[in-house]
């Protein structure tokens, strides 16, 4: 089975986790612009790593056969610092026309602060200029009221349900979310979000329809492989292939397809591997390690026969 892990944050993640992944069939992920634990201080640190989740990330996922997308955001939290958060404003829109942006996001909540609501209606406005879909992140504390008003805002602004996935949810908000047209996606992190087991029965009870399964894997303890081991869990306890296919793969790719930057074609015709490719002169190989180096497939521009 083929799987899409639609939010991960890759950058704190090691090869080990790249090689687990593409062994599990994840076959594209997405990378949201968020929070990297340390504050950032200066709008030229979030220049630097939304180029590094546009660029270099991209990368190395390609080496180990992964196709890598982004969405880029302010997020909630560094929204209030408000001289950082009228830098990165400023900067935004030429980080989402790049090659690989799926989206606007992750973005909403945190503290529910003032200024969190500035910056949240502010970017909703650039999705909808830029028809880019929306990746919303769910606050979690106070979650319900939270993820209401996530909502609300979003109809204010006029964008479609249908071009905005709200992320994070859990048993409580689940419902509201379904019943408003959004997608619901769920992220499988250990102990603090929602754990598989949970998954599987929303799942049941509410179908595969608009349902979207990711693992939010980042600097904190938390699990990469959480796609490929919920729909395994999902298929052991019962739950059909198809609904397991739509909510580990197929929805991810309807929702963020809408951007016109994720095409199946991008997988199933892949450029071969060939990890003694360099990146602005860095590779991800040391001393002594073997590049893996396929062979690419067999095309007819190559007319001359040797
Ligand atoms: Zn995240």
């Amino acid at each position: 089975m083929m799987f899409i892990d639609p939010h991960t944050h890759m950058i704190s993640r090691t090869t080990n986790d790249y090689e687990a992944m593409a062994k599990s069939g994840v076959v594209a992920l997405i990378e949201p612009a968020f929070w990297i634990g340390q504050p950032r201080t200066y709008v030229g640190t979030y220049i630097d790593y939304l180029s590094t989740i546009v660029g270099w990330e991209r990368f190395r996922a390609g080496q180990f056969g992964i196709r890598h997308y982004c969405t880029i955001g302010l997020n909630s939290k560094e929204a209030n610092n408000q001289e950082l958060a009228e830098g990165v404003m400023e900067i935004l829109p030429r980080f989402a026309l790049k090659d690989g942006v799926v989206a606007i996001g992750e973005i909403g909540y945190d503290e529910q602060t003032e200024l969190e609501d500035r910056y949240f209606r502010l970017q909703l406005d650039l999705a909808k200029e830029l028809e880019l879909p929306v990746m919303i992140h769910t606050p979690h504390r106070d979650k319900k009221r939270g993820t209401t008003r996530s909502m609300d805002v979003i109809e204010e602004h006029g964008l479609p349900p249908t071009q905005v996935v709200i992320d994070h949810n859990n048993e409580e908000t689940v419902r509201e979310v379904l019943d408003r047209g959004y997608w619901a996606a769920f992220s499988i992190y250990p102990s603090t979000k929602m754990g598989n087991e949970r998954m599987v029965e929303i799942v049941r009870q509410y179908g595969p329809e608009r349902v979207i399964v990711d693992s939010a894997c980042d600097w904190g303890i938390s699990e990469p492989l959480g796609v490929a081991k919920t729909a395994k869990l999902a298929l052991q306890r019962g739950v059909p292939e198809e609904h397991v296919r739509l909510i580990c793969y197929q929805n991810a790719l309807d929702a963020y397809g809408q951007s016109g930057q994720m095409r199946e074609e991008d997988w199933l015709s892949p450029p071969a591997i060939d990890q003694r490719t360099l990146y602005e002169g860095n590779s991800i190989l040391r001393g002594g390690r073997e590049p893996v180096v396929e062979e690419p497939a067999r095309t007819m521009e190559e007319l001359v026969i040797q």
